[in-house]
């Protein structure tokens, strides 16, 4: 079964790495150049900033204090899929 992202990259992201590095299960991957597209639950976003993988982000539901993406972000541009 493919799991479902629980957050999603928005367009203030900066691609500043800072997640992709604090992310326990290796799911923030840097932009994935011009033209492509990322399919989300919440619609289709640019991939002109750092995304996180549909089947792999767990939302940190086994690490303690939450989503480390959410926490390191200085652009506070990572928010849950509705
Ligand atoms: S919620 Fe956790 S698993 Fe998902 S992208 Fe953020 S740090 Fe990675
Ligand atoms: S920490 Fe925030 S600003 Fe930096 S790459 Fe991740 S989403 Fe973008």
């Amino acid at each position: 079964m493919v799991k479902t992202a629980a957050l999603y990259i928005t367009g203030d992201c900066i691609n500043c790495d800072a997640c992709r590095e604090e992310c326990p299960a290796g799911a923030v991957y840097p932009a994935a150049g011009t033209g492509k597209t990322i399919n989300l639950k919440a619609g289709t976003l640019p991939a002109d900033h750092y995304y996180i993988a549909a089947d792999k982000c767990t939302g940190c539901e086994d690490v303690q204090g939450g989503p480390q993406c959410i926490g390191i972000c200085p652009m506070d541009c990572i928010e849950y899929i509705d």
